[in-house]
């Protein structure tokens, strides 16, 4: 049979749910899609194709996915630090994008973030951000797979000026990539605190019909919570479940704030929870109870929010800090061990986009999303453990190569369907113009 891919690795974590890590096997690729996943020596007796990859010290991993990201904010990187969420927000973020926020901007920033993603091994993130289609056309640029998390917002913004109109919106640009490959769409209300009732309630009707996900920070810090019970008499989590949004198609973003009853509430309605570690350390918001909520089988991905709260969109280093919070708050060295870890980055982000089917694990009839990272650093020496490699030890620099649906994007840590000169460059213009106010 010809094949349009063999890549010959040392290590496979295929993340499936037998936790197995294979050796000296190969993955054979055929259109976009994974066809055998064998040892070398089947692999070329089996298959014919002359583009073979040997990759000698390596680890094949799923793509990992970060399952919350405002990819334009790379663009403020840096410009607001040190600063609780409110005011962050408030005196900010907020008046920095009333100033500069264009489709301009969208596209830079989105580019420079898809840039940062893949060289530290993500292939498919879920966005929130204005102007979504200046986003899917970067990633469709760099065959990046992205999930629109389409904002809703009481109030008016350069994108949307009712929360009607964001709602029509988001189905418009649903229906426009409804048969994408690398795009999907979700409901991105942007917190309980800036969409009300009526709209919420709208989108729980409207996410169901299109049978799409729900994307919202919520219950992301403690004033949110005694905000939420002098506005409305009860916690937003218990809003949102009158409204009847909590469902297994809501996936609940920071969740730092969750009572007994709310992680019951949260694994009763197979709800997803995206953690963002390093966002929720650098605001001082919380700490999401990632122990309690995996013990109780609730789906926890990952998300590295936007890089003006991060401030990189290394989703490596959040799963390193993701399992070591989740041992020091637990106070529990068992907690987030790093096969649970890997599964955190890669299938849990798949299932709450409601991607499981086709990305998130190495398995014969997936798409061939696939990340490498070379053992070949010191740091990574010897390679006793592998898994453990790969969450406590592994750079971002280490990801070599990465494919998305097949296609190489990443060779020998060369970007293949990027301009990095461009870019850079673009993100220099911006820091200027930031600089003259
Ligand atoms: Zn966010």
């Amino acid at each position: 049979m010809n094949v349009d891919l063999i890549i010959k690795s040392k290590w496979i974590a295929p993340v499936d749910s037998k936790e197995s890590l294979i050796i000296d096997h190969a993955i054979v690729i055929n259109n976009k899609k994974i066809v055998a996943l064998c040892p070398h020596k089947e692999a070329t007796d089996k298959f014919i194709t002359s583009n073979i990859i040997e990759l000698d010290n390596h680890i094949l991993i799923p793509g990992l996915i970060n399952a919350h990201c405002h990819a334009p904010m790379t663009l403020l990187r840096g410009i607001a630090d040190d600063l609780p969420l409110e005011d962050w927000l408030n005196k900010k973020i907020w008046p920095l994008e009333e100033k500069f926020i264009s489709q301009e901007f969208v596209e830079d920033g989105a580019e420079l973030a898809i840039a940062e993603m893949i060289l530290s091994g993500t292939t498919c993130f879920a966005d929130m951000y204005f102007y979504p289609d200046c986003v899917a056309k970067k990633a469709i640029d760099s065959n990046m797979r992205v999930q629109l998390a389409c904002p809703v917002l009481d109030f008016p913004t350069i994108w949307a000026q009712s929360a009607d109109e964001y709602i029509q919106k988001t189905i418009t640009i649903h229906d426009n990539y409804r048969n994408s490959e690398l795009i999907s769409v979700a409901f991105g209300p942007h917190a309980p605190y800036t969409v009300s009732d009526a709209p919420l309630k709208k989108i729980g009707a409207l996410a169901e019909e299109l049978d799409i996900p729900i994307h919202i920070h919520v219950h992301e810090t403690e004033k949110e919570i005694s905000d939420s019970m002098k506005e409305f008499g009860c916690r937003p989590l218990r809003r949102l479940s009158n409204l009847r949004l909590v469902s297994p198609r809501l996936n609940c973003v920071h969740a730092t704030q969750l009572n007994e009853g709310e992680i019951e509430l949260i694994a009763e309605s197979g709800s997803n929870i995206v953690h963002c570690p390093a966002s929720n350390m650098k605001l001082a918001s919380g700490i999401c109870n990632v122990s309690h909520l995996i013990k109780n089988d609730t789906n926890v991905c990952l998300g590295t929010d936007g890089a003006a709260s991060n401030n990189e969109l290394n989703l490596l280093k959040e799963a390193r800090l993701a399992s070591l919070l989740a041992k020091i708050s637990s106070q529990d060295a068992s907690s987030l061990p790093a096969h649970k870890t890997l599964e955190v980055m890669t299938i849990n982000g798949a299932r709450a986009l409601g991607l499981e089917a086709s990305i998130g694990s190495l398995e014969v009839g997936k798409l061939a999303d696939i990340t490498a990272i070379s053992f070949e650093a010191v740091n990574t020496m010897p390679v006793n453990n592998p898994l453990s490699q790969v969450v406590y030890s592994a750079n971002s620099t280490q990801v070599t190569h990465v494919w998305i649906g097949g296609r190489m994007v990443l060779r020998d840590r060369s970007l293949e369907t990027i301009d990095m000169n461009a870019i850079k460059d673009k993100a220099k213009c911006w820091q200027h113009r930031f600089e003259q106010g």
